[in-house]
């Protein structure tokens, strides 16, 4: 790969080839614990004792599946680096299965593949099943202990914002101050309890439907009640907000801020003119989120097309009416805000989950990530 051959490169500036001086020149390995698994003895030893002499401890040898697993069940937690010799399991879809059980089993160990011939298919394929990386077996110490560092080093980034430590950023755009808690009330108050950090975005103040201050004052209460983290608010017309690039930039801005991992916004399956720009907005601001999904509006047609639901408790809908509650000035006066209506629904889309309750989305964007919890 074009990585290590450039790290070999920069580990080995003006020095003859054979030359003895790996602590300058090579990679310090001090603190990093590395098992080394190759059929050949030799070829362990070798590799083993390489990493040792750049400061690697402690460095453990397998040279069979046995023995790998053996080492790494012993001590779970104590192999920031596996080497792994993909002759060890020549066949290559059992090989990723494999690599796909030990990131489940030992995840606080980083695989890196040795090989002995690297080419774009044998590392798209050791990737794709999980390795950090892939090297030669007889690539030269400098390079192996290159490759060790970097691994240990992704390893430890990739495993940081997945590793549970940080919460699921959620944001929730709506047109007008209550789309959100109408359209996804009880997937808000569900994922707040589940830890995550919720944020919503109103786009108007919602003067066609009551006084202004009024409606933002209710917006961010009933934000505060869903236990949201933020409540972001924007002055676009009423009845009137486009998808240009004005729209498209404020809720940039609100992404760009926010970081979301999941952006849940109107279908456009909708017959208000709001929503279907807030939608269009919406997904172009949000074009690197990894995952975004639609929820289902009053004014959604019949055609709105589900395909998650996401499961609800009671409390969780209670909390969803409770929000809409707060927009005292919308409330009384709106026939689809009525509880029974409400409750119905979320009962309804309920059968579509174990769960007694639901609310339904249109997933457009959907990117996996290891470890990272759903929509
Ligand atoms: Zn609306």
């Amino acid at each position: 790969m074009k990585r290590d051959k450039d790290g070999a490169e920069a580990g080995a500036p003006d020095v003859p080839a054979g030359s003895p001086s790996p602590q300058q020149d090579g990679e310090d390995l001090r603190d990093i614990s590395v098992l080394v698994a190759d059929r050949d003895p030799g070829v362990t030893a070798h590799i083993a004792a390489q990493l040792r002499e750049r400061g690697a401890h402690p460095v453990g040898q397998a040279v069979d599946e046995a023995e790998f697993l053996q080492a790494l069940r012993s001590r779970p937690d104590a192999w920031h680096v596996a080497l792994w010799h993909e002759g060890l399991e020549p066949d290559p879809v059992l090989r990723q299965g494999l690599l796909q059980t030990w990131q489940r089993e030992f995840p606080a160990t980083a695989t890196v593949l040795t090989t002995d011939t690297l080419n774009a298919s044998s590392a798209l394929l050791a990737l794709r099943g999980g390795a950090v990386d892939i090297v030669r077996r007889h690539a030269s110490g400098d390079e192996l202990a290159s490759v060790v560092r970097r691994a240990c080093d992704t390893h430890r980034t990739r495993r940081a914002p997945a590793g549970h430590t940080e919460a699921p950023r959620l944001l929730v755009v709506g047109a007008h101050p209550d789309d959100c808690e109408i359209g996804a009330g009880g997937i808000i108050h569900r994922r707040v309890r589940d830890g995550w950090q919720v944020s919503m975005l109103a786009m108007s103040h919602g003067s066609w439907g009551g006084e202004p201050g009024q409606r933002a004052h209710e917006a961010q209460e009933a934000a505060a009640s869903l236990g949201a983290a933020s409540f972001h608010l924007e002055d676009f017309p009423d009845g009137h907000i486009t998808d240009e690039t004005e729209t498209v930039q404020a809720i940039e801005r609100v992404v760009h801020e926010v970081d979301p991992d999941v952006v849940l916004v109107h279908s456009v399956r909708d017959t208000h003119q709001d929503h279907r720009a807030v939608h269009r907005a919406t997904l172009v601001a949000a074009r690197r989120v990894p995952r975004v999904g639609c929820y289902q509006s009053p004014s959604a047609t019949a055609d709105f097309t589900p395909n998650r639901f996401i499961g609800l408790r009671e409390e969780d809908v209670e909390a969803k009416l409770a929000a809409i509650a707060r927009h005292a000035s919308q409330a009384t006066t709106r026939p689809y805000l009525d509880v029974g209506l409400i409750r119905a629904t979320a009962r309804y889309w309920g059968r579509f989950t174990n769960d007694k309750f639901a609310e339904p989305l249109e997933i457009m964007r959907y990117t996996a990530e290891i470890e990272r919890s759903l929509v």
